[in-house]
């Protein structure tokens, strides 16, 4: 596969980062080739808020998108202050005004910030990058190796890209290539840039819902109620003012909880519509290379933990019935590295096995799937 050189710029992942790229570009006459893994923009909230300066850059694609940005804004009340809450609707531990999302105002900049959800951000910049007729949106694929432009004499740049529709390869080239591809990105990924800081911080569940909150919460609006008891510690956001709402809730270890969920009680039951695995997702610290449905999934550490560490769980036939097994592998260098890589599988034994117990249980008690 040779790809053909041309004077467009690659950009990799229509998220808002990848969208306002290819609105940039267009502004300044550069034809741009915007390629996005899913079938669609985002129909899940995460982005949230358009900043002062984020609107300040967006005024310059033109009015209507400004205005356009500028209507979805939520209600007035919805924007601070932070509460810290038992429950959505019940005692109180702390406020924090959050008066930084109403903007600056007009002494200060000409543009007010937007408080709004991801998909419909998103909508709105998808229109304005097809207005523009300068940009080549692919949707369904998936970028799966950087081929050129890693290196610093390279004076273009290449992807190699996968049709999810048919599976068929080909190879896109460019003047230049933005990873606008999120945060486990695979081409920061391919040039061996790794995130700095630490790691899965926490690991939780993102929900996205309809319900009437708002009635119950009354006077006391606000941007984010972070809510702990001893059920449950998240946060809840109110994306609209008026029943659409994201929720974002720590996921249970199902391991040894007073090691790994600081003594609070797992649910009892499996998290449903959790949806089935794919190649290049990511699950945990992992990125998935491999899946066969229903009876393994493989994967890598984004983050070089001691070296490369791959994961693979696996259904396996033992007599009448089948063993999750979960088998981990670590390229060790140094003296270092081979002692931490033992620690890490010792450590892991324990927990996954107790883990695994935890979701064989759940799943011999569940109802079986209709
Ligand atoms: C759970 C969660 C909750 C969040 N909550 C908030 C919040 O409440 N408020 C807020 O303001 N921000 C929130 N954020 C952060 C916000 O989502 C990010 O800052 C924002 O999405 C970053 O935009 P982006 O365009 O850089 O990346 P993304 O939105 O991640 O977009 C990257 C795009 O690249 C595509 N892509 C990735 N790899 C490939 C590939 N190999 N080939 C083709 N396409 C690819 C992806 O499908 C995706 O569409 C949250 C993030 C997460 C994960």
């Amino acid at each position: 596969m040779r790809p053909v050189a041309t004077d467009r710029v690659l950009v990799l992942g229509a998220g808002p980062v990848g969208l306002g790229t290819a609105l940039e570009l267009a502004r300044c006459g550069v034809r741009s080739v915007l390629i996005e893994k899913h079938d669609s923009t985002s129909w899940h909230p995460k982005t949230r808020n358009f900043n002062t300066r984020t609107m300040e850059i967006a005024r310059g694609w033109g009015p209507a998108v400004y205005e356009r940005l500028r209507g979805i804004d939520t209600p007035p009340g919805w924007k601070s202050p932070i509460r810290f809450t038992r429950t959505a609707v019940g005692e109180e531990l702390g406020v924090i005004e959050s008066k930084g999302f109403e903007g600056p105002g007009p002494d200060v900049s000409p543009a007010w910030p937007v408080m709004s959800s991801q998909e419909l951000i998103e909508a709105i910049l998808l229109d304005a990058v097809r207005a523009t007729r300068m940009v080549d949106v692919r949707f369904a694929t998936e970028a799966t190796k950087l081929v050129r432009g890693g290196h610093a004499d390279d004076d273009t740049a290449a992807l190699e890209v996968r049709s999810r529709a048919t599976g068929a390869s080909e190879v896109l080239a460019g003047r230049a290539l933005v990873g606008a591809d999120g945060s486990a990105s695979l081409v920061r990924h391919e040039l061996g840039v790794e995130l700095e800081g630490a790691k899965e911080l926490r690991h939780i569940v993102n929900c996205y819902f309809r319900a009437d909150i708002e009635r119950h919460i009354g006077d006391r609006k606000g941007v984010l109620f972070f809510v702990s008891n001893e059920q449950a510690s998240g946060v809840l956001q109110p994306l609209d003012g008026a029943g659409r709402w994201l929720c974002q809730i720590a996921v249970a270890p199902y391991s040894y909880d007073w090691i790994d969920n600081g003594g609070r009680r797992s649910p009892r039951t499996l998290t449903p519509g959790v949806g089935d695995p794919a190649v290049g997702d990511r699950v945990q610290v992992f990125r998935i290379t491999e899946v066969e449905p229903g009876r393994q999934w493989s994967g890598v550490t984004i983050p070089k933990v001691f070296g490369r560490t791959a994961v693979t769980y696996a259904v396996e036939p033992d007599g009448h019935g089948s063993r999750l097994v979960c088998r981990i592998t670590t390229s060790q260098h140094g003296p270092v590295a081979w002692t931490w890589s033992r620690l890490l599988a010792w450590g892991d034994l324990v927990m996954m096995r107790k883990q695994l117990l935890t979701f064989k249980e759940l799943a011999e008690t569940a109802p079986p799937a209709s």
